[in-house]
């Protein structure tokens, strides 16, 4: 397993300085994926997400998928 990304687009993360790592096989290399927030399911829940976007990170090693509200992440390429 892993590789599922070229080595040009993958980044390194940080939350508030601290390295993010995969929670599954504590991958520290990821690829990343932006998705919108304004789905029926959003608005079901009563967020006003309308054009809100998160951003997901998908470890390159196991593809464990982790999604954050936009503005949280710090990501650099590696
Ligand atoms: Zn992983």
């Amino acid at each position: 397993m892993g590789n599922f990304f070229n080595d040009s687009a993958l980044v390194t993360a940080t939350i508030r300085g601290r390295a993010v790592t995969c929670r599954h096989c504590d991958g520290t290399t990821f690829g990343t994926r932006r998705i919108k927030l304004n789905t029926s399911g959003a608005e079901f829940f009563g967020f006003a997400w309308a054009n809100k976007e998160s951003l997901a990170l998908v470890c390159n090693e196991c593809g464990a998928i982790e999604e954050f509200l936009e503005g949280v992440l710090e990501t650099q390429s590696t």
